[in-house]
């Protein structure tokens, strides 16, 4: 959903701490911070009145900035994920939120196409239905990553934004408000996000993601239409398969037609999509439940980057259409991820090697994969694509303590 790379953090999704290495050492103090700031704000139309409003009384907030230090929660098995957001309470109030919503969604899929049920578990997701309000105050979070400069020029961007947002009177100053790192409104926009991809649906002449729902579900709609190659109606995002015995694990994309002749089947037991082509991967390795995917989750995954995200998503997605929510295979009870620092390392270390590995931002994608598959081949390891502590050993990896 971001511009930036990885920024898939937009919505609930934490920043990435090891990145927030905090400079406060610059002799920058806050007033500087925003004398300089105004002048920038100054060049993109905002006025003094807009300027001075919003930063009446604003400081930096400490807990903004505790937070960036944070260590994310990496003991969370994945499937302990996938099923707390794809829960048989998440789909009961998304089918009520469906019925009550109705035509709107009717309106919405007619003019996005995109499926009301990948919708509808965003907005599960991020703010349990609009249940979840944002707490903090949107300028003064923004302000304070854009002061120690994390991410920069990142929130720094986000900040100037959302002054934009607020001067256009999308919101009021004293309403704005976000989660600690600026992400608004029930589908957790970011300011850019607001820009690109909010719609006013409801025609009262105000992009509001905040209260209204029209706005709300339009706007979600709009974003997956248009981001990340654009959400493929009629398409599924992807489904459990069963490979067979002795499979070539290092077989990672075909189409269809080929995942089916090469014996692989849907683990629910329906036909593979007529035309097409999914992308084999184990998102918490071998033996944990393998997944086909499709371009469309690469669509979820531009909302925010992460592979048991949008597999909660998907999930979810599926539940309120009468999926089980649950896989065949069973996910492993443990941890599967690697530290964020080991991932980061893993990712150079595959560029030093040779491997077209572009990204260091920790988030994993299909072509790093491929990478790690073809490392793992190298070591006679089980070639599902999964890092792990095994292969970063055996590529003389230091982990972390
Ligand atoms: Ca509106």
């Amino acid at each position: 959903m971001l511009s930036l790379p990885a920024l898939a953090l937009a919505k609930s999704a934490l920043p990435t701490p090891a990145q927030a290495q905090v400079v406060h050492t610059r002799g920058l103090d806050f007033d500087q911070f925003t004398t300089e700031l105004w002048k920038d704000a100054q060049a993109k139309g905002i006025t003094r009145t807009t300027f001075a409003k919003a930063f009446a009384d604003v400081a930096p907030d400490p807990r903004v900035i505790a937070t960036t230090k944070k260590q994310p929660e990496y003991s969370k098995p994945a499937g302990a994920y996938v099923t707390s957001i794809a829960s048989a309470t998440n789909m009961r109030e998304g089918l009520k939120k469906e019925a009550q919503y109705r035509q709107t969604f009717e309106a919405v899929e007619k003019r996005f196409k995109v499926e009301r049920w990948v919708i509808l578990a965003i907005w599960g997701m991020e703010t349990s239905y609009g249940a979840l309000k944002d707490k903090w105050d949107g300028i003064r979070s923004l302000a304070t990553l854009a002061f120690i400069k994390y991410r920069d020029p990142y929130f720094r961007n986000e900040l100037l934004i959302a002054l934009r947002i607020i001067q256009d009177g999308h919101i009021a100053r004293e309403k704005f408000a976000t989660s600690w790192a600026g992400a608004m409104g029930q589908t957790q926009f970011m300011p850019t996000n607001f820009v690109d991809y909010a719609i006013d649906f409801d025609g009262d002449g105000k992009r509001d993601i905040w209260t209204s729902v029209p706005d709300i579900l339009a706007s979600t709609a709009n974003y997956f239409a248009k981001a990340a190659g654009g959400w493929k109606w009629g398409v599924p995002w992807g489904f459990e398969v069963m490979v067979p015995k002795g499979f070539d694990l290092m077989k990672s994309r075909a189409t269809f037609e080929e995942w089916r002749k090469l014996g692989v089947t849907r683990a629910d037991g329906k036909a593979f999509p007529a035309s097409g082509d999914g992308i084999l991967f184990f998102p918490a390795g071998l033996p944990g439940p393998a997944f086909i995917v499709t371009a469309n989750f690469d669509v979820i995954k531009d909302y925010n980057d992460s592979d048991v995200y949008a597999l909660a998503i998907g999930t979810l997605s599926d539940m309120m259409q009468g999926g089980s929510g649950t896989t065949i295979t069973p996910w492993p009870a443990g941890p599967t991820q690697l530290p964020r620092d080991d991932r980061i390392v893993l990712q150079k270390k595959l560029a030093e090697l040779g491997y077209d590995q572009t990204r260091f931002t920790a988030h994993i994608d299909f072509k790093m994969r491929d990478f790690v598959r073809a490392e793992q081949k190298k070591y006679g390891l089980v070639t599902d694509g999964q890092p792990n502590a095994a292969l970063l050993d055996r590529m003389g990896i230091k982990r972390q303590p």
